[in-house]
């Protein structure tokens, strides 16, 4: 009834109120807030290289500690942020951050590691993207060799010349590109040799398959050959057990990533997982 009268109300003055905007446009707020308040957080997970143990890279892995809900993970929040163009001061938060820890790790005397950023198809699309990750390396005095962004295949897929592009002029400041989650949905090994990509990440329902599914195992073993044959970094996501790491390694898998490895880790944690296993082997 209550709301009746108010539809009522507004029909008078000629006012629609879509209660979908009025959602969005909370959540646009309450995503700005989090920003302001510093309630969002970069949690890291070491990639490893499964023949010697050692760290290979990490990946950057938002989380959001809102005061009240307790700690959100990205994918329920990153759609919301991409529908309210949040997105694009929270993605220049992430680099930022990325960028300006992996330059404290190096300052403290740990081995130097490539972390992985993850990009929205949004912030591909932005003209200001360039200009932005150049001025981001340059503030924090980051080398670009050591900042990875990734990709997910259907980002590209969205908008292919615009995509090659960006890619291109990304790849030519120095940085490296890895496609993100290959695998899913409708891959295309055609696609591999066209973008200036470095690194090639196995999405982790294939590497889950390669046990469950074993009749699926010759098209994951394609994927590996193929990325290793044009010498990318090719990375199984998501290894949760042994099995998984050791049908991997006879794959020719080199790079593994996931729960069996280590958790995302936050700040203090993963440095310290850089102290000890930069002498260390990590065990698999
Ligand atoms: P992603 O880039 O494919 O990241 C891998 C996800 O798998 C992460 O989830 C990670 O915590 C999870 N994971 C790692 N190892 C395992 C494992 O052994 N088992 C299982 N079940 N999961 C594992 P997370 O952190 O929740 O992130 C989910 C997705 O959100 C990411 O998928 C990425 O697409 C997106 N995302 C995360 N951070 C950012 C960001 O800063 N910006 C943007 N645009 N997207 C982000
Ligand atoms: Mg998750
Ligand atoms: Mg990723
Ligand atoms: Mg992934």
């Amino acid at each position: 009834n209550h709301k009746k009268e108010m539809r009522a109300k507004n029909k008078r003055y000629n006012l629609t109120i879509d209660p979908k905007a009025s959602k969005l446009l909370k959540a646009k707020t309450a995503l700005e807030e989090a920003l302001k308040h510093q309630e969002l957080e970069l949690y890291c997970q070491p990639q490893i290289k499964i023949r010697t143990g050692e760290i290979s890279g990490v990946e950057a892995l938002i989380r959001w500690n809102h005061p009240e809900l307790g700690q959100i993970k990205p994918q329920k929040f990153i759609p919301v942020a991409e529908q309210t163009d949040s997105i694009i001061s929270i993605g220049e938060w992430v680099l930022r951050q990325a960028c300006l820890q992996n330059r404290t790790w190096q300052d403290m005397g740990l081995p130097n590691l490539i972390m992985s950023v993850n990009l929205s198809p949004l912030q591909l699309k932005d003209t200001n993207f360039i200009n932005l990750v150049e001025s981001i390396l340059g503030e924090t005095k980051l080398a670009p060799q050591w900042l990875e962004l990734e990709i997910t295949e259907k980002a590209i897929l969205a908008n292919t010349e615009i995509a090659h592009q960006v890619l291109q002029n990304l790849r030519q400041l120095g940085i490296h590109l890895s496609m993100d989650d290959f695998g899913t949905g409708y891959s295309c090994l055609n696609h591999l040799p066209k973008f200036p990509f470095g690194t090639l990440k196995i999405a982790q329902s294939c590497v889950q398959e390669i046990t469950e599914k074993p009749e699926n195992i010759a098209i994951i073993s394609a994927a590996i050959a193929l990325g290793n044959s044009l010498d990318l970094r090719v990375i199984a996501e998501g290894v949760e057990t042994n099995k998984q790491l050791k049908l991997l390694e006879n794959l020719d898998c080199r790079e593994a990533q996931g729960y069996l490895l280590s958790q995302p880790l936050n700040y203090q944690e993963a440095t310290r997982f850089l102290e000890v296993y930069q002498h260390q082997k990590v065990s698999c």
